[in-house]
């Protein structure tokens, strides 16, 4: 496990968790109430891999702060195709940001 902290604006206190064990074809997973992002180590193997998942997670966390995660059901099939609308919308216009200020590596 290797935990990053990172500031993203709109995004504070957030805890991103990078995990070398997760499930197979799991690029990430968003924990809403936990505030937090864990992202695969053996998926996302670019830069660029990591970042687009951490957008969609990002996606999934607004989704869920805005109260629409109860309506549309945890993991949804329909929250899924909504995240995945914006992810590919939004990353034509938006450009991504944040700054490491912490990281703490762990082996488990
Ligand atoms: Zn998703």
């Amino acid at each position: 496990m290797i935990k990053k902290v990172l500031s993203v604006k709109g995004f504070e206190g957030l805890r991103i968790v990078y995990r070398t064990k997760m499930g197979d074809g799991v690029y990430g997973m968003c924990t809403g109430s936990q505030n937090l992002i864990e992202l695969s180590l053996k998926q996302n193997t670019t830069q660029e891999m990591m970042d687009s998942s951490l957008f969609h997670e990002l996606l999934h966390l607004t989704i869920y702060k805005a109260g629409w995660s109860e309506i549309l059901e945890t993991n949804s099939v329909v929250e899924e195709g909504l995240v995945i609308m914006l992810e590919n919308s939004l990353k034509q216009i938006v450009k991504f940001e944040y700054e490491e200020i912490e990281n703490n590596t762990k082996v488990n």
